[in-house]
């Protein structure tokens, strides 16, 4: 694996408006430090310990983002450093980013993770969830959060039409909640959306983040 030839590749490559994430859960900080070297500084981990201890070790002006399902628990271990955390999928959770970022006196930015492959198994809110809970105005009272957007991912499927047509519904719910009266700790200005297997269609349906791991770093 060139690393350093990957990020550039896919650097050039990037669609107006939309910035790399590179997701190394798995892999050693000696890789991540190839990657800063060459120029990367948005970095992808799913689970909040390796997170926390390469955060430790590694230049401070990389920005952390968390991609993975969260535990309410895990959220105090990184509530000082984290930029983004794109894997809000409940309520519940939210508030704990709440409160956490409370503590430690910072305004937390947050991705709401959305359901829109055909998988059982992914987390995220419903379309229909989503829009009732912000016509409920359930998000309005946590003031030490920054909703700043969407994330989601397709279905793991070769079907091409089918992975477009997912993030389509993704990027249309999106253009649809930045047209009604969003709360002020909200905002539509990221939509969270591709990985390896799909960014250039997530590109092409309007992401602002992709979420690249085994293109840069080989496979896990
Ligand atoms: C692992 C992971 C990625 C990156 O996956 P690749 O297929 O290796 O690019 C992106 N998003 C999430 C949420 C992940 O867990």
């Amino acid at each position: 694996m060139n690393i350093k030839n990957n990020i550039n590749i896919l650097t050039q490559n990037l669609a107006a408006g939309c910035r790399l994430i590179a997701v190394s859960k798995t892999k050693p900080v000696e890789m991540i430090q190839e990657a800063y070297d060459a120029g990367q500084r948005l970095f992808g981990e799913n689970r909040v310990q390796e997170l926390a201890s390469k955060f430790d070790v590694l230049p401070k002006d990389i920005e952390w983002h968390m991609i993975g399902h969260l535990q309410s628990n895990k959220v105090k271990m990184m509530a000082s450093f984290v930029h983004l955390i794109h894997s809000v999928d409940s309520v519940n959770l939210l508030a704990e980013i709440d409160r956490q970022a409370a503590k430690v006196g910072r305004k937390i930015q947050c991705l709401l993770q959305v359901h829109i492959a055909k998988e059982e198994t992914k987390f995220g809110f419903s379309p229909e969830e989503l829009q009732e809970s912000f016509q409920q105005q359930a998000f309005d009272k946590f003031v030490n959060v920054q909703i700043v957007g969407l994330m989601g991912m397709a279905t793991f499927t070769n079907d091409h039409d089918q992975v477009r047509s997912e993030f389509r519904s993704l990027r249309k719910l999106f253009d649809s909640l930045k047209t009604t009266s969003l709360p002020s700790n909200t905002s539509m200005k990221e939509l969270s959306m591709g990985m390896s297997g799909d960014y250039k269609i997530a590109m092409e349906e309007g992401s602002t983040l992709i979420r690249v791991g085994s293109a840069i770093f080989g496979s896990r």
